[in-house]
C-alpha cells in the first residue's frame, strides 16, 4: 500500500494518545487538521500560457498561538502530506515550548524548471489566493523544502501591498535587513545538531569520535554538516538529488566530507555537481548508499518515508543513533525496529525545530523592530533546543519510554492544555 504520511502521523498520535488516557474530545480535534484551504493559482509563464498550480494552506491547531509552518514546493504535493506536516508542526512548536500552533502549505510545482519571474508570479499569486487565511496573529508561513529567502520576500511585499501597511511578522525567514533575522538560514541544521550533541553528550558518547551519514544537502542537511564537522565529526556520506535525471547520488569521502566545499558546488535546491565532487576527491555512489554506510550516527535530512520497512536492513549495524532532521523520514512502521535494534532515536519534530524556533525570535525582532546580533540568536537558540532535548531525553529515560512516544507526550499535553483552557474541550 502506498505510504501516506497523514496515515502516519495519525498513527503516531494515536498511539500516544492512548498511552496518555486522551479523552476523546481531545483525540477528535488534534488528530485531525481545524480548517484547511485548497485552492490554485494562476501564474503567467514566461512563453505566454497561463499555468494552473495547485496549492495548499493547513491549519492543524492553533490553541497555543498563530499557526506557524513552512510553505513547500513540491512537484508531488498533496492535501494529505501538507495535513501532516501541519499535525508535526503543532507539536514541533509545542515540544520546543514557543507560543505559535502548527501549519503548513504546499504548492505542486517544481521550482527547478521555472524561471525567477515565474516564481516570483507564483508567490505573489499564493498570497493573492490566500490573503484572508494569512497574518501575523492568524498563520505565518516560512521557507522549507525548495523555497527560500527570496521566495518570503515577494509574499511579504504582496501581503504589504494587498494590506496597505507594513507586516514584517506575516512571514519568516527573510533575507537579514528586511526583516530577516541572523542565524534563520542555518538555524533548522544548527539546532539537529545542538540536540544530537545534548543527547550524545547524555549518552556518554563524544562527538567528536564520531562518523555520521546525511541524506540531503538542503537547507537542512547543509548547515547540519558544516556544524557537525565544526565540532569535531566526521561526515562519511552526504547524499544529494540531481534534479537534470531525478536520481540522487551519495557523496562519499572515507577521510571525511568537506561540508564547505561541497557547498560552493551545489545549486540553490541543493543539488551537488557530480563531476567537480569527483575532482575533489568524492566517490560518487547510488542514492541510497547513504543508508548503508557503517558510521555511529544517520541524519535523514530530505523526504519523509526515506527509511522504510522495504530498505530498514539495508542500515549498518554500526549506526548507534537515529537523528531525524527531516519531517517523518522514518515511516511508523519501523518504530519497533528501531527499539529492537537498540537505536537511539532523536525524533522528527524534536530535532529540527530550530527553524521554526528562530522564525520565532525572526516575529520578536520584527514586532521590537529591534534586531540581534547572531551570537545572540544562536546562544538562544541552542538554550531553546538543548532544553527541549532534555525534557524529551529525561521523560524517556526515567518513565522508559521511546523517545518518540516521549517527545509526542510533552507535546500533546501541552496542547491539550491550551485546548482545554481555552474551552474548546
Ligand atoms: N519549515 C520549517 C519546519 O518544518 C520551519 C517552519 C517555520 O519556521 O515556521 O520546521
Amino acid at each position: 500500500m502506498a505510504y501516506n504520511p497523514y496515515e502516519d502521523a495519525q498513527t503516531q498520535f494515536d498511539k500516544v494518545a492512548n498511552m496518555i488516557g486522551l479523552e476523546q474530545s481531545a483525540r477528535d480535534l488534534l488528530r485531525e487538521p481545524m480548517k484547511e484551504f485548497h485552492f490554485t493559482v494562476p501564474v503567467r509563464m514566461d512563453d505566454g500560457v497561463t499555468k494552473i498550480f495547485r496549492a495548499y494552506r493547513i491549519k492543524h491547531n492553533d490553541a497555543r498561538g498563530p499557526a506557524k509552518g513552512g510553505l513547500r514546493f513540491h512537484p508531488q504535493e498533496t492535501a494529505d502530506t501538507v495535513r501532516a506536516l501541519s499535525m508535526w508542526m503543532t507539536w514541533k512548536c509545542a515540544v520546543v515550548d514557543i507560543p505559535l500552533g502548527g501549519g503548513k502549505g504546499g504548492v505542486a510545482c517544481d521550482p527547478h524548471l521555472m524561471s525567477l519571474g515565474e516564481q516570483e508570479r507564483l508567490c505573489r499569486g499564493f498570497v493573492r489566493q490566500s490573503f484572508s487565511q494569512l497574518g501575523p496573529n492568524i498563520d505565518v508561513p516560512a521557507p522549507d523544502m525548495m523555497t527560500n529567502a527570496r521566495h518570503m520576500l515577494w509574499m511579504m511585499d504582496e501581503y504589504e501591498t494587498l494590506a496597505g501597511g507594513h507586516y514584517p511578522g506575516v512571514i519568516t525567514g527573510k533575507p537579514v535587513g528586511i526583516g530577516g533575522s541572523l542565524g534563520r538560514t542555518d538555524a533548522t541544521g544548527f539546532g539537529v545538531i545542538y540536540v544530537l550533541k545534548d543527547m550524545l553528550d547524555r549518552e556518554g558518547i563524544d562527538l567528536h569520535n564520531t562518523t555520521a551519514s546525511i541524506q540531503g544537502f538542503g537547507n537542512v542537511g547543509e548547515y547540519a554538516a558544516k556544524l557537525y564537522s565544526q565540532w569535531g565529526g566526521n561526515v562519511i556520506c552526504i547524499s544529494s538529488y540531481d534534479q537534470a535525471d531525478g536520481m540522487s547520488y551519495t557523496f562519499r569521502k572515507k577521510t571525511g566530507c568537506n561540508a564547505e566545499e561541497l557547498a560552493r558546488i551545489k545549486d540553490a535546491f541543493g543539488t551537488i555537481d557530480k563531476e567537480q565532487a569527483k575532482e575533489l576527491g568524492y566517490e560518487v555512489l547510488p542514492g541510497d548508499a547513504w543508508l548503508s554506510e557503517e558510521v555511529d550516527i544517520l541524519i535523514p535530512a530530505a523526504l519523509e518515508d526515506q527509511i522504510t520497512l522495504e530498505n530498514f536492513h539495508q542500515i549498518s549495524k554500526s549506526v548507534r543513533v537515529l537523528c531525524e532532521a527531516a519531517n517523518g523520514p522514518t515511516s511508523s512502521a519501523c518504530d519497533q525496529l528501531i527499539q529492537k535494534r537498540g537505536i537511539f532515536l532523536i525524533p522528527d519534530f524534536l530535532a529540527n525545530a530550530g527553524g521554526v524556533t528562530c522564525s520565532y525570535y525572526e516575529q520578536v525582532q520584527c514586532n521590537m523592530n529591534f534586531f540581534w546580533s547572531r551570537e545572540e540568536v544562536l546562544e538562544r537558540l541552542n538554550d531553546s533546543m538543548v532544553n527541549a532535548s532534555r525534557a524529551v531525553y529525561d521523560l524517556a529515560k526515567g518513565e522508559d519510554i521511546y523517545m518518540r512516544d516521549a517527545a509526542y507526550m510533552i507535546a500533546i499535553e501541552r496542547v491539550n492544555d491550551a485546548i482545554k483552557l481555552r474551552g474548546w474541550i
